[in-house]
């Protein structure tokens, strides 16, 4: 059998990364991405675990080599580890080149060692704070203990973690090299976002919190030598290294256009909506022609025509933040 054509943008762009958004659900209410009762969508609206698979099987089929978990939280989707089974044939076959995810880690305790099993070798973690009693005020519902145990589990699995920490002014300030200090001690990569915290803050608390990278990269250079790295991941994030530690720290802006001619990345919603473009509304909706049909041949035509639609660049809203709630946290450009 010929393998489908792969999928080329207009601008030559071949896209090779998805990210999914398996469910809207969370177990934490961080204050800058949910409120605290929040009206979750109705069953029927998300992709099942089977069409979740069939979904990123046909995109796979078509050259994607790299797939992002994403929430809301992943990890609270009943039955996701049937879906991570199924995703880890593809990486068996050779066929995807990385399975990984972005969690918030509280349920990493449980499911480490079968996402290890399963030949996931590097996740992101979202972890703003050191201090338990800061992390229980921000993600409402959230334990730091908990995800400690599930970070060390995921480590003990043999699983490399990436920890995200927004930037916010007045609340992590404090703690940035105390962050940098137990990455480097855990072994542990680390990145920051700049990010204009969302959520239901008010719009003072928003600005008081608003911490430009370049603000904290000032702060990093009073004590270490950086080094600025060339390397680029088709995401947004720059890295620089600290000469004294050895670590390579990640800095990812939003407002950052300068990634968008090597963009090669598409994001899709646990309700099979197709996002071209983080910085743009534009999205086309893939979960009718998969229930159309139990043949494939739709949802391809759909996702063709979909990336013939990719946007040269983008232009970041923030307002767009606010409507998607978690974005503001795990945000899709975010995690290289
Ligand atoms: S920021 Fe992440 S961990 Fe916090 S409520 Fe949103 S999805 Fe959950």
């Amino acid at each position: 059998m010929t393998r489908p054509a792969p999928l080329i943008d207009p601008f030559a762009r071949p896209i090779e990364y998805l990210r999914v958004s398996v469910t809207d659900r969370c177990d934490f209410r961080c204050t800058y991405c949910m409120a605290e009762h929040m009206t979750f969508l109705p069953k029927k609206e998300l992709l099942t675990l089977e069409e979740l698979d069939r979904m990123c099987t046909t995109f796979i089929g078509l050259g994607v080599e790299k797939l992002r978990i994403t929430g809301g939280e992943p990890l609270v989707r009943k039955g996701i580890m049937t879906f991570f089974q199924g995703m880890s044939r593809h990486l068996e076959s050779g066929a995807l080149r990385e399975l990984t995810l972005t969690t918030n880690g509280s349920q990493l305790g449980r499911f480490a060692t079968d996402l290890a099993a399963l030949g996931i070798k590097r996740i992101n973690v979202s972890l703003d704070t050191l201090d338990d009693k800061k992390f229980a005020d921000i993600t409402r519902w959230g334990r730091l203990p908990q995800v400690l145990k599930g970070i060390d589990a995921a480590k003990a699995a043999g699983i490399r973690v990436k920890i995200n920490v927004v930037a916010l002014k007045g609340f992590n300030e404090d703690e940035l090299f105390g962050i940098v200090d137990w990455c480097a001690h855990e072994d542990h990569d680390l990145t920051f976002i700049e990010v204009m915290p969302m959520g239901d803050m008010s719009e003072e608390a928003r600005l008081d919190q608003y911490w430009p990278l370049e603000e904290l990269r000032t702060r990093l250079a009073e004590r270490f030598t950086l080094t600025d790295l060339a390397e680029r991941t088709g995401g947004p994030a720059r890295y620089v290294k600290l000469e004294e530690t050895g670590q390579k720290i990640g800095f990812i802006t939003p407002l950052t256009h300068n990634f968008c001619e090597s963009c090669n990345r598409v994001r899709l919603t646990c309700t099979g909506e197709l996002f071209m473009c983080l910085g743009q509304e534009d999205n086309a909706d893939l979960r009718a022609p998969l229930r159309e049909s139990a043949e494939n041949d739709l949802l391809e035509a759909a996702i063709r025509n979909a990336i013939s639609r990719k946007p040269k660049g983008h232009d970041f809203d923030y307002s767009r933040q606010k409507v998607e709630g978690q974005m503001s946290r795990h945000m899709s450009h975010t995690g290289g």
